[in-house]
């Protein structure tokens, strides 16, 4: 006797089939994703995001400027503006003086 699966269960088999290729597309993607990330990071990191020049990092204490060799743009890391602002007067112009044009 021949074994015929039943239409439920071939519903069943394609439906799951179907989630089987989802899933691997959805992984596809991810990884697509993160390559276009990292490609992205690559292309630009330590790039003037306003001119697209070399970015030339500076350091002044313990804050680290990245200041553009193009268009002279300043540009500060997560938390730098928060330790910029904590400097004293005096702090505040000696930096200032290391980053004027
Ligand atoms: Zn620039």
């Amino acid at each position: 006797m021949v074994w015929k699966p039943s239409e439920k269960e071939e519903e069943y088999f394609v439906r799951m089939e179907f989630e089987r290729k989802k899933k691997l597309e959805e992984e596809k993607q991810t990884k697509l994703a993160a390559k276009e990330k990292k490609k992205l990071q690559d292309l630009h990191h330590m790039k003037c995001p306003k001119c697209g020049m070399d970015l030339i990092e500076m350091g002044y204490k313990n804050i680290r400027i990245d200041k553009c060799s193009g268009c002279e743009g300043v540009w500060l890391d997560a938390g730098e503006l928060e330790t910029v602002s904590q400097l004293e007067k005096a702090g505040l112009d000696k930096l200032f003086g290391v980053f004027r044009k």
